[in-house]
C-alpha cells in the first residue's frame, strides 16, 4: 500500500503535469470510486476544471480546482496514477484528458481507491480531520504533540505510529523502518515510552520518511510512478522484510513478529523486548 513517500513521489511527478492544465474530458468507469458522490455529478463538475495546484496531506493526493473545489484522491491498496501511459492499462477506472492533449490514467486492480469531491477549504479541512492527525515533515510534528496523544495508551507503540488519525501518513514499512532507527521494540505501550525515546521515535520517523522519498518510494507489489516505473526504497530497507537477515547495526538475525496483525521486522538485540506485566495484585 503506497504511503507518505509513495504518495509524495507521485505528487512531485504530477503537479508539473497537472497544474495550470485543464481538464477537458474525464471518463469514470467504475463508479465505487466516488462512492458515495455519483460518478456523473462529479464527471460533470471535474469536465472544464482548471487544476491550481497538487497538493498532498497524509496519504492523499489534493488537487486544488478552479472554483474553490478539491479533488481528494487516495490510492488505498492498488491504485496508480499513469501520465501518457503507452496503451490503454488494465485495471482503469478514471481517464482524464486534459487542454494540452495528454492524458492521466487512474488504474486500480482491487478497487479500493477512491476520489471525493469537496467544495471550498473548510469541507476539505473537516473531510481530512476526520480521518488523519499531524502530518510527518511539519513543524506541528513535535515530541510534545506525540507525548499527549500518547498519554495513557496501553496499544503497542507500533499500532499507535500506523493509526492514521493519529500520524498522518505512515503505514507498515516505514513504522518498522523508524522503530529500528528509534531502537524501540514494536510491542512496547505507546505511553510507556520516555521523552528520550518520543525525541528517538520523532527524528526516525522523519528520517525514514525523507529516506523513502529520496529513494522515490517502494516498490513491494503495485506502487507505480507515473510513468510506471518502479521506486528502488525496497532495496535500501534495514529491517522491513528482512526475516533471516542480520540485523545492519549488530549483525544479530532480523525476527518477524505479529504485531495489530501487520507482519512486523525487529532486531531483538537493538529494540529490546519490553518487560512481562505480572498480573495484577
Ligand atoms: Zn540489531
Amino acid at each position: 500500500m503506497p504511503e507518505l513517500p509513495e504518495v509524495e513521489t507521485i505528487r512531485r511527478q504530477l503537479a508539473p503535469q497537472l497544474e495550470g492544465r485543464t481538464i477537458v474530458e474525464i471518463e469514470i468507469l467504475d463508479p465505487r470510486w466516488t462512492r458515495p458522490g455519483a460518478p456523473g455529478s462529479v464527471q460533470d463538475e471535474l469536465r472544464g476544471a482548471r487544476v491550481d495546484r497538487v497538493g498532498r496531506a497524509g496519504k492523499y493526493l489534493i488537487w486544488a480546482l478552479s472554483g474553490e473545489r478539491y479533488l481528494l484522491v487516495h490510492l488505498r491498496m492498488t491504485g496508480a496514477l499513469l501520465f501518457d501511459p503507452a496503451s490503454e492499462p488494465s485495471h482503469t477506472r478514471v481517464r482524464f484528458a486534459l487542454d494540452d492533449g495528454h492524458r492521466v490514467v487512474y488504474i486500480d486492480p482491487r478497487r479500493f481507491g477512491t476520489g471525493h469531491l469537496v467544495h471550498g477549504s473548510a469541507a476539505r479541512d473537516a473531510y481530512l480531520a476526520q480521518r488523519i492527525g499531524i502530518e510527518p515533515l511539519t513543524p506541528e510534528f513535535t515530541v510534545e504533540h506525540l507525548r499527549r496523544l500518547a498519554r495513557g495508551r496501553r496499544a503497542p507503540i507500533k499500532a499507535f505510529v500506523l493509526d492514521q488519525r493519529r500520524i498522518a501518513g505512515v503505514g507498515n514499512i516505514y513504522a518498522d523502518e523508524a522503530l529500528f532507527r528509534a531502537g524501540i521494540h514494536p510491542l512496547r505501550a505507546a505511553g510507556s515510552l520516555t521523552r528520550a525515546q518520543w525525541q528517538r521515535l520523532r527524528d526516525a520517523i522523519e528520517e525514514s520518511l525523507l529516506a523513502g522519498i529520496e529513494a522515490k518510494g517502494a516498490t513491494i507489489d503495485d506502487f507505480r510512478h507515473v510513468d510506471g516505473a518502479r521506486g528502488s526504497f525496497q532495496d535500501r530497507f534495514l529491517v522491513h522484510r528482512r526475516a533471516g537477515e542480520a540485523c545492519p547495526k549488530c549483525g544479530t538475525m532480523i525476527r518477524k513478529i505479529v504485531v495489530g496483525g501487520r507482519g512486523t521486522y525487529v532486531c531483538e538485540r537493538c529494540q529490546s523486548k519490553p518487560r512481562q506485566r505480572r498480573a495484577g495484585p
